[in-house]
C-alpha cells in the first residue's frame, strides 16, 4: 500500500527556473548538488560525500519544489515519501516502509538507467523528532532505520543516493540526524521578500491573461508575509473571479480581492483549528 500511495514527482520536470525568489537557497542548494554530480573528484579527495539535504522554513515556501528541481539538476530519479506515512499503529511497519522506500529509489534508478536517486522526504520532524524518555518507541524503530539507511548509502556505489528532507521545526528534531555524515547540510526556505513574491506571481501569472492595467510590483507589496503557495492562491482566485464576472482579463482588483480572501482563508483555517 506504501507502494500506491506514494508521490511519484510526476512526469513533468521541474527546473529551478520555475520556483521564484529563494535566491540564497537555489544557490546553496546547486552548491551542494556539485557534491553529488562531480562525484569521482570528490572521492579522489577523500571529501566526505553529502548524503542528506535539509530543508527548513514555514510551509508552502517551495521545499518540495527545490527537491524536484534537485532531482532535475542532477538527471536523479526523485522518488517522495511524507513522514506522516511512516507512522503505524503496528511496530515495525513504519521501518518497512523506510526500507522500501529506500529500495524502490535504487530499483527505479537501474530501470530508469540513472546514476543517483534523489529521496526526498517531507515532515521529516514527524519520525525524526526528539527521542526522550521511553515513549514513541514505535517512531524509534522508523529513524532507526532511516538512520540505518543514511549510513548505508555510500557502501554500494550505484545508484548515488541523496536524501533531501524538509521540516518547519528543525529545533524538533534528533541531534543524530543532525551529525555529521548525516543531514550535515542545512538550507533555510524563507517566506519571499517583495522582489521574490513579484517573481512567484509573474511565474504564477504565465498561463494567465492579464488586463493592462495590473500592477504586479503593487500586488507583491501587499502581500507582505505570504508564501508561495499563497501567492498561487491569489492568482488562481483572481482567474476565478475574472471568470464568475464573466471577463477574459484578470484585473488588479481582482488581485487585490484574492489577497484578502487569501488572507481570510488563512484566519478561517487557524480559528477551526483552536
Ligand atoms: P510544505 O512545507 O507545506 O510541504 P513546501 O515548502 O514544500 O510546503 P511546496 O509544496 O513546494 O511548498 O509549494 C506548494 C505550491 O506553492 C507549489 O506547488 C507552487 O505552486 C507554490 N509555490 C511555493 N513556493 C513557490 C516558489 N518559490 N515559486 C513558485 N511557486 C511556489
Amino acid at each position: 500500500a506504501s507502494e500506491r500511495k506514494r508521490k511519484k514527482g510526476g512526469p513533468k520536470k521541474l527546473t529551478f527556473e520555475e520556483i521564484g525568489g529563494q535566491d540564497n537557497a537555489k544557490q546553496e542548494l546547486r552548491e551542494a548538488l556539485d557534491f553529488l554530480i562531480r562525484h569521482d573528484e570528490i572521492q579522489k579527495l577523500g571529501i566526505r560525500p553529502l548524503k542528506g539535504i535539509l530543508l527548513t522554513g514555514p510551509p508552502g515556501t517551495g521545499k518540495t519544489l527545490m527537491a524536484k528541481a534537485a532531482a532535475h539538476y542532477t538527471d536523479s530519479v526523485f522518488v517522495a515519501a511524507s513522514g506522516s506515512e511512516f507512522v503505524e499503529m503496528y511496530v515495525g511497519v513504519g521501518a518497512g516502509r523506510v526500507r522500501d522506500l529506500f529500495r524502490d529509489a535504487r530499483n527505479r534508478a537501474a530501470k530508469e538507467n540513472k546514476q543517483s536517486a534523489i529521496i526526498f522526504i517531507d515532515e521529516i520532524d514527524v519520525i525524526g523528532g526528539k527521542r526522550e524518555g521511553g515513549q514513541q518507541r514505535e517512531y524509534d524503530q522508523t529513524l532507526n532505520q532511516l538512520l540505518t539507511e543514511m549510513d548505508g548509502i555510500y557502501s554500494s556505489d550505484s545508484p548515488r543516493i541523496l536524501l533531501i528532507a524538509a521540516t518547519n521545526r528543525k529545533e524538533m528534531l534528533d541531534s543524530a540526524l543532525l551529525r555529521p555524515g548525516r543531514f550535515d547540510r542545512h538550507i533555510q526556505v524563507d517566506l519571499p521578500d517583495k522582489k521574490g513574491r513579484k517573481h512567484i506571481l509573474e511565474l504564477h501569472a504565465k498561463n494567465k491573461p492579464l488586463h493592462e492595467n495590473v500592477n504586479l510590483d503593487k500586488i507583491a507589496e501587499e502581500s507582505y508575509g505570504f508564501s508561495g503557495a499563497q501567492l498561487e492562491s491569489v492568482m488562481n482566485e483572481a482567474a476565478i473571479y475574472t471568470m464568475r464576472e464573466g471577463l477574459k482579463e484578470i484585473e488588479q482588483r481582482h488581485l487585490s480581492m484574492s489577497i484578502d480572501k487569501v488572507m481570510m482563508g488563512e484566519r478561517t483555517d487557524r480559528e477551526s483549528t483552536i
